[in-house]
């Protein structure tokens, strides 16, 4: 019988790992996929490195920051562009950077006027769950309905929350924007700097392969598993391959929007079955286009629009660049049409020539189901901490409902790191 049985090896996974390492125990990892980092994937284009999933990261992020620094990884900033365009109407404008921000830095603190109150604690999110309910139960969708806004800041700030939600504004929950808010300090230059800033030179599996050699554990990839059932005194884990494992615990760490896919006995709470039923609303996508541009580093931002927000990833030599687009629906890309994709840039950023396009279907991707944890409505009132509750001898853990910087590499630390030490205490 194993001490722990880990389901999932992302950051999430692996932290939890390490965690019942440290304990003195010998953890099992099972992974569905072929390789390990779930939802973050150091991949490469050409010769090119880069991540197909999570990427960008920042010191405003405790538990990430620590592995940075022990991993001794080399952070990089943006390219930033001087010259950026934002389109209301189908018009696009075009201007400085700090024209752009300021409006759309106005629309930002309208929507999150407040939020010191709401949010004071954001790693505690329940900590006054009467100050958050109001904006828990609304959309982003609604929230921006119901302030008095330019055109230019409701096409700003629309693009803007689309690039939290990773969905559809009418369908994520409102809070979400005023969290990554309250998480950078509440100004909308520290989310943007938190949640789009600076990149690892190195890639984010030099930061996740040191954590799992800590945890120094048996990892078994291309297993995905079918059933978690616990009995008197023991787990018993099986694989869709009918193997059957056996552990005195388990953390699954799998996202939210495929936890429905693993069969637990006996079940899971109702609030947690509702949880999961309500799933999450990251379903967006992160497409990189190759283009060549004579005219600098770029910028651009349209509502309601596949590509929502690009900018300049990589400035590669010659007239080349790589941008990186941040869209509302996976669904909306054109896979591998080079055209369509040129016509959609056309309408966000003038003179680009698009010459590659390269992205991995999150939403479609079994193991993933979306992007990141984005909540939908209700989801702090209703189910956040019962999803933090263990049942019995299994804890769920992930990045998804994470306390803090849930939807992030950050989250997924905190959070594994939590199941690991809860899983260890039932051992002991
Ligand atoms: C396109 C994109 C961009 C992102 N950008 C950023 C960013 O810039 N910065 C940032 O911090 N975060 C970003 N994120 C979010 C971040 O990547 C995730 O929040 C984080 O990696 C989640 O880690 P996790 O371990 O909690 O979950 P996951 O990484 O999803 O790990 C769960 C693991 O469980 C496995 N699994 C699933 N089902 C089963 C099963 N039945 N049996 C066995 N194993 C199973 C999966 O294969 C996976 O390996 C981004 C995500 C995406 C998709």
């Amino acid at each position: 019988m194993h001490d722990v049985i880990v389901i999932g090896a992302g950051f999430a996974g692996c932290s939890a790992a390490r965690e019942v390492r440290r304990a003195g125990l010998k953890p099992l990892v099972l992974e569905a996929r072929d390789r390990i980092g779930g939802r973050t994937w150091t991949s490469d284009w050409d010769g090119q490195r880069f991540e197909r999933g999570g990427n960008y990261f920042h010191w405003f992020q405790p538990h990430l920051w620590t592995e940075v620094t022990a991993a001794g990884v080399t952070p990089i900033a943006p390219p930033i562009s001087d010259s950026v365009h934002w389109t209301v109407d189908e018009q696009i404008r075009t201007g400085t950077r700090a024209q752009r921000e300021a409006i759309n830095e106005s629309a930002w603190n309208k929507y999150n006027a407040g939020s010191w109150e709401i949010l004071p604690e954001p790693h505690a999110p329940l900590r006054h769950p009467d100050r958050i309910a109001r904006l828990d139960a609304m959309t982003i969708q609604q929230r921006i309905d119901e302030l008095d806004l330019t055109d230019d800041e409701r096409a700003l700030l629309m693009v803007e929350c689309g690039g939290v939600a990773s969905g559809h504004l009418d369908d994520a929950g409102a809070l979400s924007v005023m969290r990554w808010s309250a998480l950078s300090g509440h100004t909308l230059a520290g989310t943007q700097e938190a949640a789009g800033g600076y990149t690892i030179a190195e890639g984010t599996l030099a930061f996740l392969q040191p954590i799992l050699d800590a945890a120094d554990c048996d990892l078994q990839l291309e297993s995905p598993v079918a059933a978690v059932e616990q009995e008197a005194d023991r787990v018993l884990v099986t694989l869709r391959s009918g193997e059957a494992l056996a552990a005195r615990a388990c953390v699954v760490t799998v996202p939210l929007n495929t936890l429905g896919a693993i069969h637990f006995e006996p079940s899971l709470s109702e609030v947690k079955r509702s949880a999961i039923a309500l799933g999450q609303a990251g379903i967006g996508s992160k497409v990189m286009l190759k283009v060549r541009t004579p005219g600098g580093l770029v910028s651009g931002m349209h509502p309601n629009h596949p590509f929502g927000f690009v900018s300049t990833m990589f400035d590669l030599p010659g007239d080349e660049q790589i941008l990186v687009c941040f869209g509302q629906d996976g669904d909306e890309i054109v896979d591998g049409d080079l055209a369509w994709a040129q016509r959609e840039l056309d309408r966000a950023i003038p003179g680009c020539e698009v010459i590659g396009m390269n992205w991995h279907d999150w939403k479609s991707d079994e193991f993933a189901q979306g992007t990141w944890g984005v909540h939908r409505p209700g989801w702090y009132t209703n189910h956040h901490a019962e999803m933090q509750r263990p049942e019995g001898r299994v804890i769920l853990s992930n990045s998804d409902w994470a306390q803090g910087w849930a939807g992030f590499v950050d989250g997924a630390i905190e959070s594994g790191i939590r199941g690991g030490r809860l899983a260890a205490g039932m051992v002991h």
